[in-house]
């Protein structure tokens, strides 16, 4: 199973290397490395250097048989809208993720939202992450979580917002995304129960389109729990063909 989400340190948060990853796998690896406009954590835009890292990519290949693909996680900011699609217009990546990790003020990782009230911060990031599908070209909806990641909430919980997460996944389903198992959300932040009930629903709203990733910003983390993700998968009866690049 590829790993559809990770970075190096062609992300402002993250020092690996493309070999640190390459060391332990002999299978094909995708990068997805941040580009979040007006980013509230390293207040400026985060960028990736396009032309760095397809250079990279491109020398690195050819000694280790085009396992490299090129990646991208857009963290979609909607005052920026105009700035984003700009930038991608004239890039090639195998691989977009579509996140939502700020609201201009704060990053949902950012400590003092922890202190916040809960249903304030996570009724305002379902509408952003609801709004942001459709607006930008990409291929997986990452971490659908991300805004409640520091929240320890219960399944009961997050049924209060039931209503507008089958809106989020019908338009997922529309836009042909595909529904990311993130296991950072799942198993460092102690999420595994909100994304078997995210699967239960995407899986009656009719979702054919799973990806599986491990968001690691270092090798330790890199495909992080995925035998587990493989046995989940299996339970919850998501065939391989449905889990895109499973065989590579
Ligand atoms: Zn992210
Ligand atoms: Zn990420």
């Amino acid at each position: 199973m590829r790993d559809n989400h990770l970075h190096t340190h062609h992300s402002y948060d993250s020092d690996a290397s493309f070999k640190d990853y390459l060391a332990c796998y002999d299978g094909e690896i995708v990068t997805t490395e941040h580009f979040d406009l007006s980013n509230p954590y390293s207040k400026q835009d985060d960028v990736p250097d396009y032309e760095a890292y397809s250079k990279e990519i491109a020398e690195l290949n050819r000694f280790y048989d085009n396992r490299i693909k090129k990646g991208i996680e857009i963290g979609y900011y909607q005052p920026r809208e105009a700035d984003i699609i700009a930038y991608l217009a004239d890039k090639n990546f195998d691989l977009k993720l579509l996140s939502v990790h700020h609201n201009g003020i704060n990053d949902y990782l950012d400590e003092e939202v922890a202190d916040m009230d809960r249903h304030t911060v996570i009724s305002d990031y379902l509408n952003r992450l609801e709004y942001a599908i459709g607006r930008i070209p990409a291929d997986v909806l990452a971490h659908f979580d991300y805004g409640f990641r520091l929240f320890d909430l219960s399944v009961e919980e997050l049924q209060a917002y039931e209503p507008q997460l089958i809106r989020i996944f019908q338009k997922m389903i529309k836009h042909n995304l595909a529904f990311e198992l993130n296991a950072k959300s799942m198993f460092l932040y102690h999420h595994e129960h909100l994304y078997r009930y995210a699967l239960s629903l995407v899986k009656e709203l009719g979702c054919h389109r799973y990806s599986i990733g491990s968001d690691g910003h270092l090798p330790a983390h890199f495909r992080l729990g995925f035998d587990q993700m493989a046995t989940l998968l299996k339970e919850v009866g998501i065939p391989k063909e449905e889990v895109i690049n499973y065989q590579t």
